[in-house]
């Protein structure tokens, strides 16, 4: 299924400046292994960086021509970024690394009503973690202090905003209050990064800032 709920352009520029918290680029990551769309920007987002730092001449290009960053794009090596994945593989490859690689080194814990999560990553910025919802299990309601970003690696879950399947992307803040629930034909797994509530607003105000002055 083609992937309906991208990430916003402010988050990918930061994914390619490495101002974006770990947890957070964990699932950019993940999503640009599956969304030609998203990864085509982070590309050019990384040519049109690497070019202003390489040499600040270039930045009196006209970079609002698509030709020109497109010709651009075309020499730039990618060699860094994740490869496409074979759909039938729910974890992106970006993801195996913070389990050893092996679906059995993920380190699930029950955390009531049949949902299971298991921690990637937590630091003083954010935290990432794996979420396993059972069929039509509706999760409890949660708060969200600061930035929450979830993606569906498999199955579905619906919330008061839309459906969401694999690949896309709900991202949700102090304003989102949502009630998401499971679809009825498999488990959904979902990788959900959260912004640890010291930090709100530390990363976001930067995010905000343009890119590029053009
Ligand atoms: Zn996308």
């Amino acid at each position: 299924m083609k992937t309906k709920h991208h990430i916003p352009s402010e988050v990918l520029s930061a994914y390619s400046t490495g101002s974006l918290p770990e947890a957070f680029s964990i699932i950019v990551a993940c999503h640009i292994s599956l969304c030609d769309q998203c990864r085509a920007e982070v590309e050019a987002f990384d040519t049109i960086g690497g070019v202003l730092i390489d040499n600040e001449e270039m930045a009196n290009i006209d970079l609002n021509s698509f030709e020109k960053t497109m010709k651009l794009i075309d020499k730039q090596d990618n060699s860094h970024l994740v490869p496409s994945l074979k759909s039938n593989d729910i974890y992106p490859t970006p993801l195996k690394n913070y389990f050893g690689g092996s679906v059995e080194n993920i380190k699930w814990k029950s955390v009531g009503g049949g949902i299971k999560q298991a921690m990637l990553l937590n630091n003083k910025e954010a935290s990432a973690r794996l979420l396993s919802i059972p069929p039509g299990a509706q999760l409890p309601d949660h708060s969200h202090k600061g930035l929450e970003m979830t993606m569906v690696l498999q199955g579905s879950f619906s919330d008061e905003i839309d459906s969401f399947y694999r690949g896309d992307v709900e991202l949700g803040d102090d304003h989102l209050t949502h009630t998401p629930k499971a679809g009825m034909d498999e488990h959904c797994i979902c990788i959900a990064a959260t912004e640890a509530p010291l930090v709100f607003n530390s990363w976001l105000p930067k995010l905000l800032q343009p890119f590029i002055r053009i």
